[in-house]
C-alpha cells in the first residue's frame, strides 16, 4: 500500500510520501532506546507537565488537525473536531491521574508478614520502546489512547500508522516534540506493514499494541509471541444492539442511527447487529429506517453532512460484496443497498438496513465496516442473548431495557468487553476499553490500560 493522502471524497491523491529506509528505521530504534534510558527516570510531575503542554497545543491546532483528518480519511469535519477534543481531554486526564494509577500497591500487613517480609509492595515500572500499529478510522484518537498512558508510565512510543493517514501520523510526532518531550520519546515510522516484522524482532522494541483487523493482529501477535514480547490487540467487532419491550423504543431507534453510522459506520464499536424483540420490532424498525433514510450523505467538509465517504475504494467494495451476498441469499434492503446516485466521485455508500438475515449469509458472521445495519427479530430474551453471542467477535454490546432483572442477566451473559444500557457504546479515558474472543485481548484506557505496558515489580524487604 503506498504511503499517501488520498481524499476519499474525491478519489484524488493529495500527497505521497517515501517510506523510511531500513537504515533510517534502525537509527530511530537506536534513538528510542537511548531516549528511554533517561526518560524512564523522569518524575511523573515532569511528564504530566509535558503532556499538558501537548494537550494545549493540540487544542490550539484543533481546526487544522480536523481538516487533515477529514481530508485523509473522510469523516465529517465536525466529527473530526470532536475527535481532536476527545484527545485533548484524554491527554489531560492521564496527566492528572497517571501517578495515582501507578502508585505502589501495598498488600495487607498480615500478608506481608506471612510472606516473611518486613515490608513488601508492587512498583509499576516502564518497559521500554513500545511499537504501536494503528488504523486510520480514528487516526488521532487511536494513537493518543496509546500514547498518553504509555508516555506517562515512562515508556517511549514508536508509531507505525496506517498508510493512508501519513499527515496525521507526522503531526503527532511533531506535537509531542513541540510539547517538549525529548527526541526519541515519540517517533513516527513512515513504513509499510511489511517492515513491521523487522521492527518487532529488534531487541530494543519490548512490546507492541495493535488496533486493526484480525489478520493484522494475528500477524503481529505471532511475531511478538515468537519473540516472547507482550501485545495488546484491539481488533474488529460486530456489536449487538438489543432492544427489549421495556425500552424507550423511539429513543432506541434514534440512537441506533448514530450508533450504526458514526464515522460512516467504520468504527469497531459501532452497533452492527440490531436484535429486536417481536413486541417492539415494527415500531423500532419504522423509526430506525426513517432515521437512516433522513441522513445526509455528502462532502465531509460540508457542515450539513451526516455521513461522509468510506475511507478507501477497497473498503467500499468489501462492504458491497457483503451486502450483495446477503441480498442474493434472501435478505431485504429496507433502505439503501448501494451507492448514492448523486455521487459519482469518491467512495460513498448509502445508509442501509437489511432485514431477513440468516446464518448462511457472510454478514451474519463478518464485520460490516460501513453504514449497513443487520436487523433481527427475536421472540424473547434467551433468543436475543444467543443471537448476540453468535459471533466470533466480542468487543462491546448495547441493550435497551429498563428491567433490572434483564440487565443483570445481560451483564452476566453477553460475551463482550462492555455492556452499555440505554445508550450507545463510547469510550472514555476513565473506563477500560477492549474485547474478548476475536476482538482481541488486553485493555486500553483507565488504570487497566496504563498498566498493560508496565513491569509490575515485586519489592520485598527482609
Ligand atoms: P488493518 O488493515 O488491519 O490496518 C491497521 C494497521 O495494521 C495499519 O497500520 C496497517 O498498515 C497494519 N497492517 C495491515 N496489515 C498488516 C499485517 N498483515 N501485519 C501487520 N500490520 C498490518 O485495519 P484497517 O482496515 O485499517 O482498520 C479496520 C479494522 O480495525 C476493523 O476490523 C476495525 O474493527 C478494527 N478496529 C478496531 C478497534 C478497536 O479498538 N478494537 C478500533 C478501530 C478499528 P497499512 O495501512 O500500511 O496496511
Amino acid at each position: 500500500m503506498p504511503i499517501a493522502t488520498v481524499n476519499p471524497a474525491t478519489g484524488e491523491t493529495v500527497k505521497t510520501f517515501d517510506a523510511l529506509s531500513e537504515d533510517a528505521v534502525r537509527d530511530r530504534l537506536a534513538l528510542a532506546a537511548s531516549a528511554f534510558a533517561t526518560y524512564r527516570t523522569t518524575a511523573f510531575a515532569h511528564r504530566a507537565e509535558l503532556l499538558r503542554r501537548a494537550a494545549d497545543l493540540l487544542e490550539e491546532d484543533q481546526d487544522a488537525v480536523a481538516r487533515t483528518i477529514t481530508t485523509e480519511m473522510g469523516k465529517p469535519l465536525a466529527a473530526a473536531g470532536a475527535e481532536v477534543a476527545k484527545c485533548v481531554k484524554t491527554l489531560r486526564w492521564y496527566a492528572q491521574h497517571a501517578e495515582r494509577l501507578l502508585a505502589d500497591e501495598r498488600p495487607a500487613p498480615d500478608d506481608v508478614a506471612d510472606a516473611g517480609a518486613a515490608n513488601a509492595f508492587v512498583r509499576y515500572r516502564p518497559m521500554g520502546p513500545v511499537l504501536a500499529v494503528m488504523p486510520w478510522n480514528f487516526p488521532l484518537w487511536q494513537v493518543v489512547r496509546f500514547a498518553a498512558p504509555a508516555l506517562m508510565a515512562g515508556n517511549v512510543g514508536l508509531l507505525k500508522h496506517a498508510s493512508n493517514v501519513p499527515q496525521t501520523a507526522l503531526y503527532l510526532e511533531e506535537l509531542f516534540r513541540r510539547a517538549g518531550f525529548p527526541a526519541g520519546v515519540f517517533q513516527t515510522l513512515l513504513v509499510g506493514s511489511g517492515a513491521i516484522e523487522g521492527i518487532l524482532r529488534d531487541p530494543r522494541v519490548v512490546a507492541a499494541t495493535l488496533t486493526g483487523s484480525e489478520p493484522a493482529g494475528r500477524s503481529v501477535a505471532s511475531i511478538a509471541g515468537d519473540e516472547i514480547k507482550k501485545t495488546v490487540l484491539e481488533l474488529g467487532g460486530s456489536d449487538p444492539y438489543v432492544v427489549l419491550p421495556s425500552a424507550d423504543v423511539r429513543r432506541a431507534a434514534q440512537v441506533a442511527v448514530s450508533a450504526r453510522t458514526q464515522n460512516a459506520g467504520q468504527s469497531c464499536i459501532a452497533a452492527k447487529r440490531f436484535i429486536v424483540h417481536d413486541a417492539v420490532y415494527d415500531e423500532f424498525t419504522d423509526a430506525f429506517v426513517a432515521g437512516m433514510r433522513a441522513l445526509r450523505v455528502g462532502d465531509p467538509m460540508d457542515a450539513d453532512t451526516d455521513v461522509g465517504p468510506l475511507s478507501s475504494e477497497s473498503g467500499r467494495s468489501d462492504l458491497e460484496e457483503l451486502v450483495d451476498d446477503a441480498l442474493r441469499h434472501g435478505a431485504t434492503a429496507l433502505c439503501g443497498g448501494g451507492r448514492p446516485a448523486d455521487r459519482t466521485a469518491g467512495w460513498f455508500y448509502e445508509p442501509t438496513v437489511l432485514a431477513h438475515i440468516s446464518a448462511d449469509m457472510r454478514i451474519h458472521q463478518e464485520e460490516a465496516f460501513g453504514p449497513v445495519a443487520s436487523l433481527y427479530r427475536v421472540a424473547d430474551l434467551d433468543e436475543a442473548v444467543n443471537l448476540a453471542n453468535d459471533t466470533s467477535f466480542g468487543l462491546s454490546s448495547n441493550a435497551w431495557t429498563r428491567d433490572e432483572g434483564e440487565q443483570e442477566r445481560l451483564i452476566r451473559d453477553l460475551a463482550a468487553g462492555g455492556v452499555f444500557f440505554n445508550g450507545m457504546t463510547a469510550s472514555h479515558p476513565a473506563l477500560p476499553f477492549g474485547g474478548v474472543k476475536r476482538s482481541g485481548y488486553g485493555r486500553e484506557l483507565a488504570g487497566h490500560g496504563i498498566r498493560e505496558f508496565c513491569n509490575a515489580t515485586t519489592v520485598w524487604y527482609g
